[in-house]
């Protein structure tokens, strides 16, 4: 049993217009020191994942099972799972801003997070939460540790949230596109920032992004997942040079490129309304490779060549991988909807940490 494990999730929520089937059967999971990378577009069921190991879906309907330590969560009694939420299991949201209170200093915020889980005095507490802006990289904390958010940058106030996500010592940090509100630069020291802290101390993380050079950088294991499920799962190189669903092949071509200029080359189409699903494999609408099955059949995740572990919930055959076949896959996909020319456009800012 891993650390953390996540089996069959499934979250959907009823509303006026129909049920969202927001997460369709997700299973991963996460040992000590390793980094689980999910990616997927807006609306992929990413974050409600997240949020449902935590238990923040309310009026969800939730099955399934998520295994921490042991303990299963799901329908765990609250106050059991607030003791496990922050200080276990702790979360870096996206936006800073909209997660520190402007009305209080940020030291008084990590430092109420420590005391909300242990009965730590305020002095010390206060004391820590200046240890931990130093561990995260502000400078002078414990002047800083004082100052309210709206006196911080947005890259020091998501070093403010990395620090308040570490201050119980968590096994397992889940940051959801912790880098997306954040410019290129303040992006790659974050990003370096999780790694660096990981390695210290040891926590598993999962990392949630649409962003493919993130994971490049950082994951050990990468799930793809489009319309609430997951596509394609496998080891880092294995999904970035052996990929074999058409989805994440679409996500790779569609990173931009610093080298040789070119088009954009987005994934052709929108992501499936989680209320109306297509029937069959839910990519088909989009899909430059859809046969007569891919309509009517929805496929399950299948093991494909490439790697252990690797596994694919597509038709194609299971050795279509590698990378001529990356490359041919790729080359038709972008001839099937813009033709543009040119590589798989994978080589930007975090590309080449891939190899
Ligand atoms: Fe494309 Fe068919 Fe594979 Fe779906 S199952 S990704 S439609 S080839």
């Amino acid at each position: 049993m891993r650390l953390l494990e996540v089996s069959d999730l499934t979250v959907s929520f009823p509303t006026a217009d129909g049920v969202v089937r927001a997460v369709r059967g997700v299973s991963f999971g996460v040992d000590q020191g390793e980094t689980l990378g999910i990616v997927g577009e807006s609306g992929s069921g990413k974050s409600v994942a997240a949020m449902t190991l935590l238990g923040l879906s309310r009026g969800a309907a939730v099955s399934g099972s998520v295994m921490f330590e042991g303990t299963e969560l799901i329908g765990l009694p609250e106050p059991r799972l607030r003791a496990i939420r922050g200080a276990r299991i702790a979360m870096v949201f996206q936006d800073p801003l909209s997660s520190l209170h402007p009305l209080y200093r940020v030291g008084w915020q990590i430092a109420e997070t420590i005391r909300a889980h242990t009965d730590t005095s305020r002095r010390a507490a206060h004391a820590r939460a200046a240890d931990l802006l130093g561990m995260v990289g502000i400078p002078q904390p414990r002047r800083r540790v004082d100052d309210y958010p709206h006196e911080f940058s947005g890259g020091m106030r998501q070093r403010v949230m990395i620090a308040m996500a570490l201050a119980l010592d968590p096994k397992v940090v889940i940051a959801d596109e912790p880098t997306t509100a954040l410019d290129a630069t303040v992006q790659a020291q974050i990003l370096d920032l999780l790694m660096r802290l990981q390695r210290e101390l040891g926590t598993a993380l999962v990392i949630i992004t649409h962003d493919l050079g993130v994971i490049a950088q950082m994951a050990d294991e990468v799930q793809v997942m489009y319309a609430g499920r997951v596509v394609e799962t496998a080891a880092r190189r294995t999904a970035y040079y052996h990929a074999h669903h058409p989805y994440t092949l679409g996500l790779l071509a569609s990173v931009p490129s610093t080298v040789g200029g070119g088009r954009l080359r987005p994934v052709p189409g929108q992501p499936p309304s989680p209320i109306r699903l297509p029937s069959g494999c839910p990519f088909h609408p989009r899909c430059a490779y859809q046969m007569g099955r891919c309509a009517v059949e929805e496929p399950e995740l299948m093991s494909v060549a490439g790697g252990a572990g690797h596994r694919s919930a597509c038709w194609l055959p299971p050795d279509v991988v590698g990378p001529g076949e990356t490359a041919r896959i790729t080359r038709l996909l972008a001839a099937g909807r813009s033709g543009a020319a040119g590589g798989t456009g994978f080589g930007g800012r975090h590309g080449r940490s891939a190899a």
